[in-house]
This record gives C-alpha cells, structure tokens and sequence, in this order.
C-alpha cells in the first residue's frame, strides 16, 4: 500500500479515468435539479429536452439515428443486455444461440456468455487467439449467430481484426457485437460504416462518469430487455434514467473527439520516452502485443522477466504507482488472465508476468521516467535473486 499522504502516480486509465473538470461541473450543476425525463410538468420535460437532446449529440458522434442509442449504468449493462436480449429472441423462437466469440472478450461477455450456455440458451464457440493478442476471424461466419468481436483489447491495448469483422458481416453473417469501451477514446467509431449491429461502450473510460454506458446500433431494435417495470430507453431499460450523468457521458464522447489527436500523440510520446528510459538503463522487457501501432497509443502491457505481474503491482503501490496486472484473485490464488493465457499458453510465468501501464490525459514525461526507474530498481531484485 502506498502510505499515506504520498502522492500517487495514476497509470491505470484503461481501469477509469478521473472525470474532466468541466464536465464534473455540470453535472454537479444538473443534479441540483429535480430531473425525472418521465415527469409531465415543467421540471420533468426539461430532464426530457436535456436527455433526448444528449441521445442526439451521441447518434450523431456514432453515426447511427437517435433511436438506435439505449443508455445504461455501464458497458457491462451494455454487454449483458446485448446477450441476454437476442438469446431471449431466440429463446423464444425455440433456438439456442450460437456464439463466436474468444478469451480476449471482458469478462462480462465471457461470463455472460458461460452463463447462457450453462441455461442451455446459448452453443458458445472460441475463435483461436494469436500470440499477438488477436482473435483469428474465420472465413465465413455461416452458422454464427452471432459474433463478439471487441475493438480493442482491455490488458493488452491490441486493435483486433475490426476491417475483417466488417468484411464478414457484409458478407451477409450473423449479428456482430463490438465491444469498443477501450477503443473509442483512441479512435472514432461510426457505426454506419463498421456494419457492427450493436456497440458497446462506458463513460468512465473517457473522462465522463463512472455509472453510465450504452449500447448502441441497428440491433437494438431486435432486442428484448432484461430489465422491465417502466417505458424508458424505448421499453429496452426500466428505471429513470440519470440525465445529468447522460449529459455528462455526451460531454466526454464530444471532448474524446474533440481532443483524441492530441491525446494520442501525447499517448504515443509518454510510451516511447518510457520505453527508451528502460532500454537505456538495460531493463529487459517484453511487451505484450508488440509493435506500438498493432497497440491502442500509449497502452503497455509489459513483463520484466523474472518479476511477477501482481507482485510488481503491489511493489509498485508502495512505491506510490497505480498500475495493474492482467491477473485476478481466483478461488484464492492469483491467476493470469483467460486473455493473457490464450496469447501465452501453457507459459504461466508469460501470463503471470504482465504489468499493465496505462497513462492518462494528465500524465507528465516526468511519471513515465520516474516509473521506469522504479520498474528498473525492482528488475534488478529480481535479476540478482
Ligand atoms: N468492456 C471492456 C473492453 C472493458 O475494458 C470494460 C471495463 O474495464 C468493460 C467492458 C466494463 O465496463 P464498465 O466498467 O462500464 O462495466
């Protein structure tokens, strides 16, 4: 733990980015507000205006009709309301679902999936994954009902095949799922020409808050929802809907435009200065995913060879860095992630060794180098154990 009162060096923006300063205003000045869009007085069809004006701004930024757009508390809701919603489709018509999807996938579509097939609602199958990090498309995706092809991978940053994902789509396949919640502050998304059929995605991954994502697409239409008691979100998603947080998720999706080109470089600079720093102090290293430009800018996966990725992340936080590993606490023990292990199979000291370094808007050159020097201190523990 790092003690208190240090100041921490936050490179862990793929697991949340502190909300913009602007936007955090906003909201704070909305939420003052009594703001049910449901309501039929004065107050409540402000909440309307607000809300149906920030669906708007968010179709047009994603290229599909404002119809197309459910909002919802976060891309997990996202994800799980996709699945759920077209196996109920399907359930319905006496067919299970059948699902091409692969270990890269978060683990809401992972488990989500799992769970459908342990219903019986659902046949899953796995594409294979690369050492790179891809999911390997098939040639055709005839008996696939659906396909889960994320944009962008969430521990190692790696692009996936999105230009054959399209290909395949066209090419008259089943639905396509595409998870683009790490991708978007990287890159635009028009829905339009991706061909995907539904789009998921979360605010507090691009500076807007935490609470709020959405699912978006031609598909939406096909759903049937998974929470139900109320006519918002298009009879799709009961509950009333949090506009000043809707408002503040359209903000951010706007500022990820506005500003993505200099975000990137700014990404791109603060990953080869780091990069070089180690090289200059003889720190040997692997990234996971190679090249920068197969990489979302600025997201490193890394193993120092001999140090192991979840005890790299605790040194670290005593040392007053906030990192994290592509490991996670199962039944007790500390496992390499399905991800890591579908790149690295049978290499668990690969899989176990990833230390994810994720910087943000506000990262300095100097973060990055004081980062390093910390990681080369610890390499060298390790090198002369
Ligand atoms: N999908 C991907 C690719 C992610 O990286 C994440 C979060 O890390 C999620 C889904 C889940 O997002 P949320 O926190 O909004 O549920």
């Amino acid at each position: 733990m790092a003690k208190e009162g240090q100041p921490v060096i936050f490179l862990d923006h793929a697991s949340t980015t502190p909300v913009d300063a602007m936007i955090r205003e906003e909201i704070a000045r909305l939420m003052a507000l009594p703001m049910n869009a449901s309501s039929v007085h004065v107050p409540g069809q402000k909440a309307r205006a607000l809300l149906e004006e920030s669906r708007a701004e968010t179709a047009a930024i994603l290229a599909v009709s404002p119809g197309e757009i459910v909002f919802l508390s976060s891309a997990t809701e996202a994800n799980n309301l996709a699945l759920r919603g077209i196996a109920e489709v399907w359930r319905r018509q006496g067919r299970r679902l059948r699902v091409l999807t692969s270990d890269l996938e978060h683990s809401c579509i992972r488990e989500t999936t799992a769970d459908l097939a342990s219903r019986g609602l659902a046949d899953v199958f796995a594409m294979p994954v690369t050492p790179g990090g891809r999911a390997q498309l098939p040639e055709t995706s005839d008996g696939v009902d659906l396909l889960c092809l994320m944009a962008a991978q969430n521990e190692t940053g790696v692009l996936q095949d999105l230009a054959g994902a399209t290909r395949l789509r066209r090419a008259g396949g089943g639905l396509w799922l595409c998870d683009v919640t790490q991708f978007f502050g990287a890159a635009p998304v028009r829905i339009a020409d991706l061909g995907a059929d539904l789009v998921s995605m979360s605010s507090h991954k691009v500076y807007g808050p935490p609470g709020v994502g959405l699912l978006a697409g031609p598909g939406v239409m096909r759903l049937l929802p998974m929470i139900t008691g109320g006519p918002q979100e298009g009879d799709l998603r009961a509950g009333t809907q949090p506009v000043a947080l809707i408002r503040g998720f359209a903000m951010a999706l706007r500022q990820a435009e506005d500003r993505r080109e200099a975000r990137n470089q700014h990404l791109r600079n603060l990953e080869s200065v780091f990069l070089r720093r180690l090289a200059d102090l003889g720190v040997a290293h692997e990234v996971n995913g190679g090249a920068a430009d197969a990489r979302l800018p600025g997201f490193l996966s890394l193993r120092i060879p001999g140090l192991d990725g979840a005890d790299a992340v605790v040194a670290l936080d005593g040392r007053g860095f906030a990192v994290s590993s592509g490991a996670a606490c199962a039944t007790g023990v500390m496992e390499a992630s399905p991800a890591l292990r579908a790149m690295f199979p049978g290499d668990e000291a690969r899989a176990g060794g990833a230390v994810r370094i994720t910087p943000g808007a506000a990262t300095t050159v100097a973060d990055m180098l004081a980062l390093a020097d910390s990681l080369a201190e610890l390499g060298r523990r390790v090198s002369t154990k």
